[in-house]
């Protein structure tokens, strides 16, 4: 039962406060339209934190071109929130100074899907490892490709789970030595590309790390297309994975783009998820025309954003009402 002085308090003494008196802007508010905008710099972006991330750690050379991709994208500082996993690539969140979130465990990609349907507007953008998107959160994950939520996905993904002190992950490879598997990882490690184009997801690439200026635009590609995206990054972990390093895929990567690969292919694109020997990086897939984003389809966001919109009308009376 509600306290009868909560239940005042949300229903107004069963006097009807004006609902739309919560929602309306002070006098002195300047509408969003005629707003100066800050664009992010490197100048904004700075934070007072200086990384923690071990010396060699793959995750300077995503977190640098990242932000070379922030602020060549010229985006105004409001317009972008940032939402991270758990992680030593979540930890990213202290040294980014934007609009962010820091979620739990796994729950990133839903976070963001949430945000992103509360106000289109915005860009929303994750960064997670491969222990968040792909373990904990591999039902989020395929969720969000299945919606095409518009989203981007950042995956650092090193292959364990580094954080925790080098346990297995779900990309590590199979027979891959770790503390929790000291006789080898007895799975098949997750095919993110592959997973992605069953789950019909729009936008699907590969980066490393060891290679920014090509990371750099990989991430501008992934965050300007209109619907879901993700770059799934190889991010040497120098401390707790001692195969894949940087020499392993300096030997092997090489670009798509210099091999004829079509990224409209999608058989194409499921047939180069499976290269070991040799490992693309670029963009796999992208579909632009097939289908709208999640927040396209709803009739009632089309108007304008949810929290642009009025509750004036709405009456939660009947519920509290039930609840008391
Ligand atoms: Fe990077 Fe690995 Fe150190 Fe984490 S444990 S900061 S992933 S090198």
């Amino acid at each position: 039962m509600l306290p009868a002085k909560l239940k005042a308090t949300l229903l107004g003494s069963q006097k009807q406060i004006p609902m739309n008196q919560l929602t309306s802007m002070p006098k002195d508010a300047i509408p969003m339209d005629e707003k100066q905008h800050n664009y992010i710099s490197k100048k904004s972006l700075a934070s007072p934190y200086f990384p923690t991330w071990c010396p060699g750690c793959g995750n300077f050379g995503v977190w640098t071109a990242f932000k070379n991709a922030l602020i060549e994208l010229n985006m105004p500082e409001e317009d972008v929130v940032i939402v991270y996993g758990v992680g030593c690539s979540g930890n990213m969140a202290d040294f980014n100074r934007v609009y962010g979130f820091h979620s739990l465990h796994g729950r990133a990609i839903a976070s963001a899907s949430a945000i992103k349907m509360a106000n289109h507007k915005l860009k929303v953008i994750v960064v997670a490892g491969d222990g968040d998107s792909f373990g904990e959160g591999l039902n989020h994950f395929i969720s969000a490709c299945r919606g095409n939520h518009d989203i981007t996905l950042l995956v650092h993904d090193n292959q364990v789970y580094g954080l925790t002190t080098g346990q297995t992950s779900p990309t590590t490879e199979r027979g891959e030595k770790t503390k929790s598997t000291p006789n080898g990882a007895p799975e098949q490690p997750i095919n993110p590309i592959g997973i992605g184009l069953t789950a019909d997801a729009t936008f699907l690439a590969r980066g490393f790390s060891g290679e920014i200026g090509h990371l750099t635009q990989i991430i501008k590609a992934a965050i300007q297309h209109e619907g879901f995206s993700l770059v799934d990054m190889f991010q040497p972990c120098f401390t707790f994975n001692k195969h894949n390093t940087y020499a392993y895929f300096k030997e092997r990567v090489y670009h798509l783009e210099d091999h004829g690969h079509n990224p409209a292919d999608k058989f194409a694109a499921y047939q180069k998820t499976f290269e070991s020997d040799k490992l693309p990086i670029g963009i796999f897939y992208e579909d632009k025309n097939s289908r709208p984003p999640m927040h396209k389809t709803y009739p009632q966001l089309q108007k304008s954003p949810l929290v642009e919109q009025s509750i004036a009308e709405i009456n939660m009376g009947s519920v509290f009402d039930r609840l008391s």
